[in-house]
């Protein structure tokens, strides 16, 4: 085998891709690997390509030490756990997996707005915890029809949302960094304007340092005691504890939470919280979809080591 083929695994694909790479290519299990020094002695220049996932990223000090890089494969449409302008300088294209999961993670929004507003978890606890049967129904919830749903960062995934509100009877409206002529929603060029129109704010922009603490106690306040968030984002958007806080005080509404900080450790004071819903950073977490997303880690690959064009740069 040849050694441009090979391949430095730092977060891996579903594992019947990587069964049916490993035919192909060699892949080098740094993700595995119990003496990662070693392993990069050994194979750091021959590397061109490495495999990551949006959650795993690509640590700086790795990309220093891999000399001959030119392609990141990443699993995931966000792609903030990687310094793309570092990539960049170094001339290292990275590769993402956008729109094959945009239904999922839309459908997961939609769960999230569903289960906040009309607190299915709670409802759930009052049937189990024989609460109905002893004490008869439960408190009142709000409905979803006719709110107005707020969506930060209309995108691809931000428009999937909007497309499965709009049979809810919502108003639709949004907030990005520009205005889009194609869209009838009504668009906001401030946040705090948006989280003031709206019942339901929706984040759905990139994580990262463009977007830490977007949603701030400002927004927080401006959504109000009545208004309701949902995040399919990144953790970093919000400013956690002014949420944490701004729900147990009553200041917003409720949450329907897919993602947190410093994830998969989230802050116990959500589990505490009866006005949450929490979803562990799972909305494109399907068989189908996770399969979807692996394919195109395998096509960009595929389509690298046979000299063709990438098929999904992000770069
Ligand atoms: P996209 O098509 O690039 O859309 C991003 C949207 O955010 C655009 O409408 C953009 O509009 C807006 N935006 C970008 N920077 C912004 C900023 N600084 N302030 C406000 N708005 C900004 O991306 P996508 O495919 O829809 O994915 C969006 C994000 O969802 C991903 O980056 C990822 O972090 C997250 N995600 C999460 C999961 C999950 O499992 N929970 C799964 C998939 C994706 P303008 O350019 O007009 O600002």
């Amino acid at each position: 085998m040849s050694e441009t083929r090979d391949v430095l695994v730092v977060s891996p694909a579903r594992p019947h891709q990587m069964e049916k790479l490993a035919q192909d290519y060699n892949l080098h299990r740094y993700d595995k690997s119990d003496d990662r020094d070693a392993l990069l002695a050994e194979v750091a220049d021959k590397i061109r390509l490495v495999m990551t996932t949006a959650g795993v990223g690509m640590p700086t000090d790795l990309l220093g030490r891999l000399p001959n890089l030119e392609v990141i494969a990443s699993f995931g449409v966000g792609y903030d756990s990687i310094d793309i302008p570092a990539c960049t300088a170094r001339g290292v294209k990275v590769t993402n997996t956008p729109d094959v999961l945009n239904d999922d993670v839309a459908d997961t929004a939609i769960m999230l707005m569903l289960s906040t507003l009309r607190r299915l978890v709670v409802g759930d606890r009052w049937a189990r915890s024989g609460n109905w049967s002893k004490n008869g129904a439960m408190p009142l919830t709000t409905t979803l029809h006719s709110k107005k749903v707020g969506i930060v960062g209309l995108g691809r995934i931000g428009k999937a949302i909007a497309s499965r509100a709009e049979p809810f009877g919502v108003e639709l409206g949004y907030f990005g960094r520009s205005r889009q002529n194609d869209i009838s929603y009504q668009y906001f060029d401030d946040l705090i304007a948006l989280a003031t129109w709206a019942d339901v704010l929706v984040v759905a922009c990139p994580g990262g340092n463009a977007t830490r603490d977007l949603i701030n106690i400002d927004v927080l306040k401006a959504l109000g005691a009545t208004g309701y968030i949902v995040n399919i984002a990144r953790g970093s958007v919000i400013d956690e504890p002014a949420l944490i806080t701004a729900l147990q005080d009553g200041v917003v509404g409720g949450a329907g939470l897919d993602v947190f900080h410093n994830e998969p450790h989230m802050n116990p004071a959500f589990a505490a919280l009866d006005n949450v819903v929490i979803y562990p950073h799972h909305a494109s977490g399907t068989v189908e979809t996770r399969d979807a997303m692996g394919q195109l880690v395998v096509d960009n690959l595929t389509a690298f080591f046979a000299g063709q064009p990438l098929i999904t740069p992000v770069n």
